[in-house]
């Protein structure tokens, strides 16, 4: 993470404007301030921003057909676009001109004819803010100890990309993973030990995780959990076992555990694929009647995670979104061959 925010080369700004010249005046004074991009009309700088938002867009508020004030409201109106910075430039003055462009969503505003100085003063600016804000951002969305997702960012993720799958309809799984025995880990290593060990699990979470979409999150002191978008319960039974799997070869000594020599995890898998009661299909209705519910999916991910540690531990228990509250519903999908424990398993709670 970078520390500085004076460091802008690497910023991309979006310069739009409808006279050629003008792009090429301001791509002259920014030159080495940042990736430069252009666009010469509203429309297609919408369409740049949202394949790819910049750091900075320098708005010519003047365009023919849609305007300046109308790309930046339209912004406005995109949540996910919202946050984009944008600067006014125009060729009138005046209080009123300032103000709308303020009021519109504008970070800052700059008069034609632009002056070299002031134009690179303002950019620069706006760029050391974004960066700053960007990194309070990813600060804000991670867990400190392993880099992964921390529970805010995951609830937003789960929520959104439940969202998503139910409405395509796509599938979707979600696994949920507690250390087992993590307190006699602490016990018998220390702390610091225990820290260690959650970050070597987080890594091998990473690792099996890796599709674009998936994403990985610490929810709780030795809980983790993953989103798996596009999934059905076939490839989460295989993200279960790798996880289980990479975790054996860490063979990470756990003497105290009356599950298994090394450190084992149990997992919950919750899942809505074309095999569930509740698969919305080509049903507006069905989809509208959970799309809110991703809650539920997190419930039943829990259930199956209780199941597994009632089972006995390190394996992997699966339950059906459909099947929430449904007792006797989950069922084992994966589990792992270890080497034995080194205490009695009788001292199992
Ligand atoms: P089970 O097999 O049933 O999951 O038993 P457990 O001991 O893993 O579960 P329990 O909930 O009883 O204990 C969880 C332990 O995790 C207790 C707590 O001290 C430890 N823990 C939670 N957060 C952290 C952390 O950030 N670092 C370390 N080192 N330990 C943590
Ligand atoms: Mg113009
Ligand atoms: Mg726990
Ligand atoms: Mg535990």
């Amino acid at each position: 993470m970078h520390t500085s925010g004076a460091d802008t080369a690497r910023s991309t700004l979006l310069i739009v404007d409808d006279n050629p010249a003008m792009i090429q005046l301001m791509a002259r004074l920014l030159t080495g301030v940042g990736q430069l991009r252009y666009a010469k009309d509203g429309p297609s700088a919408l369409a740049q921003i949202r394949r790819a938002p910049p750091d900075l867009v320098l708005l010519d508020a003047e365009m023919p057909g849609m305007s300046g004030y109308e790309v930046c409201a339209e912004l406005q109106r995109d949540p996910a676009l919202a946050a984009v910075p944008v600067i006014f430039v125009t060729g009138h003055t005046g209080p009123e001109f300032e103000l709308k462009g303020l009021e519109t969503g504008a970070v800052d505003f700059i008069t034609k004819p632009v002056s070299e100085p002031l134009l690179l003063a303002r950019v620069r600016t706006q760029l050391r803010i974004k960066r700053l804000t960007d990194e309070l951002r990813a600060v804000a969305a991670t867990d400190a100890l392993t880099g992964l997702l921390n529970r805010r960012s995951f609830d937003r993720v789960l929520e959104r990309e439940w969202r998503r799958c139910v409405r395509a309809p796509q599938p979707m799984a979600l696994v949920a993973l507690d250390v087992d025995h993590f307190k006699r880990f602490n016990d018998r290593y220390g702390h610091p030990a225990g820290d260690a060990c959650l970050r070597a699990v987080a890594e091998v979470l990473r690792e099996t995780a890796g599709r674009p979409g998936d994403a990985v999150a610490r929810i709780g002191g030795e809980e983790f959990a993953i989103v798996l978008p596009q999934t059905d319960r076939g490839g989460a039974t295989i993200v279960a076992e790798r996880v289980m799997q990479g975790l054996r070869e860490r063979a990470l000594a756990h003497e105290d555990s009356p599950t298994a020599g090394i450190v084992s995890t149990s997992l919950g898998v919750a899942c809505l694929d074309a095999d569930s009661a509740l698969w919305p299909g080509a049903s507006e209705a069905a989809a509208t009647a959970i799309a809110d519910r991703a809650d539920e999916l997190l419930r039943c991910a829990d259930q199956a995670l209780y199941a597994a540690k009632a089972a006995g531990r390190a394996r992997a228990w699966l339950q059906d979104y459909a099947d929430l509250g449904t007792p006797g519903r989950p069922h084992e999908i994966a589990t792992c061959t270890l080497p034995p424990p080194r205490v009695s398993p009788a001292a199992s709670t």
